[in-house]
């Protein structure tokens, strides 16, 4: 694969890298459709990266549908898919003590819930971009703490990929897709919508009277009258995903939330990097 990269590189084409979990929906196809766009070569990686897991049944329980995921990949134009083994990602020699410096961002939200999954996520990632060497890597901004841990990451490793965040694909209700929603019942299903619902409630009443303090109590309590369990709900500085004290500047709305067994994240960019509000 190395050869087969390096050969298309010297030749000019541009080379576009989507990496993932697999158990694969139109949110991944959405990242190969604007890598794409914006490349002349796809590679797809499926990786169930340990590393990044801190609790082992998450891993146990986490779907894997290579074949279907295979005929996706197919349908979507993907070029080349790369599904390494653990023993790829991670030889007997591999440094797997690594701490990465991420200057306290790794430490927040997701961070604070999921210990060490973010060294996880860089590990990983930096091991892969150094394999595929990509141009360009396409990550979505459901993730949206890991694609600032990635930015991080580039820039401190002085890696030469630019990094390009593809927006949240939903249902037609709403519901962020994710390759956990597998495991939500119908009912647990419906009752998740309270996430972009209280997402976007934030986005409407970031332009009211109502303080950032109140908007969060208010979404928080509107997550747990559907019987979800909230882990955070914040409003957010975008750039350095501190909690927001004023409402100026890029604010962004991060929640995390049990829906029975399964943890479920969401986002929403409530007043993007300009002045004028996000439309
Ligand atoms: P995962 O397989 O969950 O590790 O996700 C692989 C990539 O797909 C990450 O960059 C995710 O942010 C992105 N992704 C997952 N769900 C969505 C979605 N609903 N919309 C856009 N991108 C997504």
């Amino acid at each position: 694969m190395r050869l087969l990269l390096h050969q298309l590189a010297q030749n000019g084409q541009k080379i576009g890298f989507v990496p993932t979990m697999g158990a694969l929906h139109e949110g991944h196809l959405s990242l190969i459709a604007s890598a794409k766009k914006e490349c002349d070569f796809v590679v797809t990686s499926i990786f169930v990266n340990p590393t990044q897991f801190n609790e082992q049944s998450d891993l146990d329980k986490y779907p894997r549908t290579l074949e279907n995921d295979i005929q996706l990949l197919a349908q979507a134009g993907n070029d080349l898919l790369y599904t390494p083994t653990v023993e790829d990602i991670y030889p007997d020699d591999f440094d797997h003590g690594k701490v990465y410096q991420f200057n306290g961002i790794d430490n927040l939200l997701e961070g604070a819930f999921r210990p060490g999954h973010f060294n996880g996520v860089a590990m990983v990632v930096h091991r892969l971009l150094d394999i595929v060497q990509p141009d360009a890597i396409f990550m979505g901004q459901k993730d949206f703490q890991q694609v600032a841990i990635i930015r991080q990451l580039i820039k401190t490793e002085n890696l030469s990929t630019r990094l390009v965040m593809c927006p949240i694909i939903r249902s037609s209700e709403g519901l962020a897709l994710s390759s956990r929603n597998a495991r939500l019942s119908p009912e647990w299903k419906k009752k998740a919508l309270v996430l972009s619902q209280s997402l976007h409630f934030a986005k409407a009443a970031i332009q009211s009277k109502q303080s950032i303090k109140e908007i969060e109590a208010e979404a928080i309590k509107r997550i747990k009258n559907q019987g979800l369990k909230p882990e955070y709900f914040s409003i957010i500085n975008g750039l350095t995903l501190q909690d927001a004290t004023r409402k100026s500047g890029f604010l962004v709305a991060v929640t995390a939330a049990w829906a029975g067994d399964v943890r479920l994240i969401d986002n929403m960019i409530l007043r993007d990097k300009s002045d004028s509000y996000a439309k």
